[in-house]
């Protein structure tokens, strides 16, 4: 049987951003996993069941009064399989300790707040794992490279996100953002598939196809954000995801390492152990 071992580089450095190129990025490795997809998948299977318990844990402290919370920032190119992660690694925890939300087109009321504002009301709660999928790092990069708004506009919103995201963290929340990339070619297979398969023509969006023009600005504007909202406490992860097998089981093994790192036991009974079992024999 697959054994944590597989790994040969702790996942967290194994993704780490620090520098990399985004063009120059290969979308079809698998980076500090020795394994292949069998034992990926067999691995998957052990870790979800070490994820899931470490969640309760978090949920658990979260009913006593512990404040702390983790948010899984997913930011992807089309395709990438944000949805996926959603299903196949958030799909093995309790869905009550999960705060799940997807960021689209800003509505009309949307429109009228600062982006931030949609972002704030969709923080997770004590001892929820919040997941986002699409985020505020929409405002720096469709909009970046779409130009919806001027560029003064969006060149101030680094440092504004740094600011938000250091408060965050500083009330408690434990970032974990993921930058996920397929390349072109990858791409085009799994747009076609959309259009060559019916159950999966309700995920085909015609406009998908204009954003391929896009690509070199998009590489641009996520390069951007990684080299300027890459921080100590909030650091992005680049992930491959040409292999849906390896980007799933990177990502439990990313939120595994942040759920360790908050040392989370059990919450001790707040009531006499001995008193309630004698209360209960005798009820
Ligand atoms: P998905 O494509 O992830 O399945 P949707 O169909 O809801 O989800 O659409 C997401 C679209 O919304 C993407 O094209 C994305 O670029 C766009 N979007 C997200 N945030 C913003 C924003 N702040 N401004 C403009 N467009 C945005």
């Amino acid at each position: 049987m697959a054994k944590a071992t597989t790994w040969s580089v702790p996942v967290t450095k194994a993704l780490r951003a620090d520098g990399a190129k985004v063009r120059k990025f290969d979308t079809s490795a698998t980076p500090g996993f020795k394994g292949n997809k069998r034992a990926g998948e067999a691995l998957l299977a052990e870790r979800a069941q070490v994820l899931s318990d470490l969640q309760e844990r978090l949920y658990a402290n979260g009913r006593s009064g512990d404040q702390r919370s983790v948010l899984l920032v997913l930011q992807g190119m089309d395709t990438a399989g944000k949805g996926g992660i959603v299903r196949h690694v958030i799909g093995s925890v309790d869905p009550q300790g999960v705060d799940h939300a997807s960021f689209g087109v800003p509505t009309d009321t949307e429109k009228k707040h600062h982006y931030l504002w949609r972002i704030r009301k969709e923080l997770p709660r004590a001892g929820q794992i919040g997941v986002f999928d699409r985020s505020h790092y929409e405002d720096v990069l469709v909009v970046r490279v779409h130009e919806l708004v001027e560029p003064p506009v969006w060149e101030k919103r680094y440092d504004e996100i740094n600011k938000f995201e250091r408060k965050l963290v500083d009330e408690g929340t434990t970032l974990i953002k993921v930058a996920m990339f397929v390349s072109l070619d990858e791409q085009k297979k799994r747009l076609m598939q959309r259009l060559e398969r019916t159950d999966k023509y309700w995920k085909f969006n015609p406009a998908d196809i204009d954003e391929r023009a896009y690509w070199p600005a998009y590489q641009e504007a996520y390069q951007a954000v990684l080299d300027r909202t890459g921080t100590e406490y909030a650091p992005w992860h680049m992930l491959p995801c040409d292999h849906k097998w390896y980007s799933r089981l990177a990502v439990t093994e990313l939120l595994i390492d942040a759920l360790t790192g908050l040392k989370l036991e059990w919450p001790s009974a707040k009531f006499d152990i001995e008193e309630q079992k004698r209360r209960l024999l005798e009820s």
